[in-house]
C-alpha cells in the first residue's frame, strides 16, 4: 500500500490540467494517501508559474481532507546543472524533484556527436544531485538526455537522493524513445543497477491533475518485474521516506 504520491502537478504548471491543490488533495484522500507532494514545474518551463508562486507556496494550509500536503517543485536541471529556482526559495520548500526537460534543455542536433552530449548531461545531473534541496531524481529514463548510469546512481547514493520510477514514462502517453533506445529498457536497466547498490526508490504518478493522483500501476508493475526490495520502496516505508526527505 502506497502512503504517498510526491510528484504531481496543478494548474500552476501551465499545461495538462486546470486542477488546483484542493482538487488533488481530495483525490489523494479518496485513494487513501496519507501524504501528497505538489511539485509544479519550475519557472524555466514555458507557461509555468513564476518564482514568486514558489516563494508563497509554503504558506498554504498543510492539511486538507486529512491528507498532509508537502510543498515542492519539479525543478529543471538547466544547461550547466543549475536549478531554475533560487536557493532562498528552495530553502522554504519541503523538497524538490529535479528533472531534465526539453525545453528548457536543448536536445542533441541530428548528426551531433553523442559522446560530449552524454558527458555534459552526466555532469549536469551530478551537479544537480549535489544540491541538498534535491531529494528525488525525476524520470531519469528520458532517453533524449542520455547520461552515464553508474555515475548518476553513485551520486544518488552519495547525496541520499531517491530514484524515481515514473508512471507516465512507462505509460503509452509518456513513451520517450529515441532511435535505438527504449525508455522501458532503460528503466529496467537502471532499476537492476540501483538494486545492486540497494538504492531507495520512489514510485510517482507524475499526474497532471487530480485524475491520476496516487495511481501508478505501470511503476508498480516494473518494481515487481525487477523484484525491487519492498523495504527500499519509500512509498511503503514512512521511516525511509522521512530519512530521504530530510536535508
Ligand atoms: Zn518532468
Ligand atoms: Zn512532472
Amino acid at each position: 500500500m502506497n502512503i504517498c504520491d510526491l510528484h504531481t502537478h496543478t494548474i500552476a504548471s501551465g499545461h495538462g490540467t486546470r486542477d488546483t491543490i484542493t482538487d488533488l488533495a481530495k483525490a489523494a484522500a479518496a485513494r487513501g494517501l496519507a501524504m501528497l507532494g505538489v511539485t509544479d514545474h519550475g519557472p524555466a518551463t514555458p507557461g509555468a508559474a513564476a518564482v514568486s508562486y514558489f516563494r508563497a507556496l509554503p504558506d498554504v494550509p498543510r492539511e486538507r481532507f486529512g491528507v498532509r500536503i508537502l510543498c515542492g517543485a519539479e525543478v529543471n536541471i538547466l544547461e550547466g546543472g543549475e536549478l531554475d529556482l533560487p536557493a532562498e526559495v528552495l530553502d522554504r520548500l519541503d523538497y524538490c524533484v529535479a528533472s531534465m526537460h526539453h525545453p528548457p534543455r536543448k536536445r542533441p542536433k541530428p548528426g551531433e556527436d553523442a559522446a560530449p552530449v552524454k558527458a555534459r548531461n552526466t555532469e549536469d545531473y551530478l551537479k544537480a544531485l549535489a544540491d541538498q534541496h534535491v531529494r528525488i531524481l525525476g524520470h531519469f529514463d528520458r532517453t533524449q538526455f542520455d547520461a552515464e548510469l553508474d555515475a548518476v546512481l553513485d551520486a544518488c547514493a552519495a547525496h541520499r537522493v531517491l530514484l524515481e520510477i515514473n508512471n507516465v514514462s512507462l505509460s503509452d502517453e509518456g513513451w520517450h524513445d529515441e532511435p535505438g533506445i527504449s525508455a522501458k529498457d532503460r528503466i529496467r536497466e537502471t532499476l537492476l543497477a540501483a538494486k545492486r547498490r540497494r538504492l531507495a526508490v520512489i514510485l510517482s504518478s507524475d499526474s497532471h491533475g487530480a485524475a491520476g493522483v496516487g495511481l501508478m500501476p505501470f511503476a508498480e508493475a516494473m518494481a515487481a518485474e525487477v523484484s525491487y526490495p519492498e523495504e527500499l520502496i519509500a512509498n511503503r516505508n514512512p521511516h525511509l521516506l522521512a530519512y530521504y526527505l530530510a536535508r
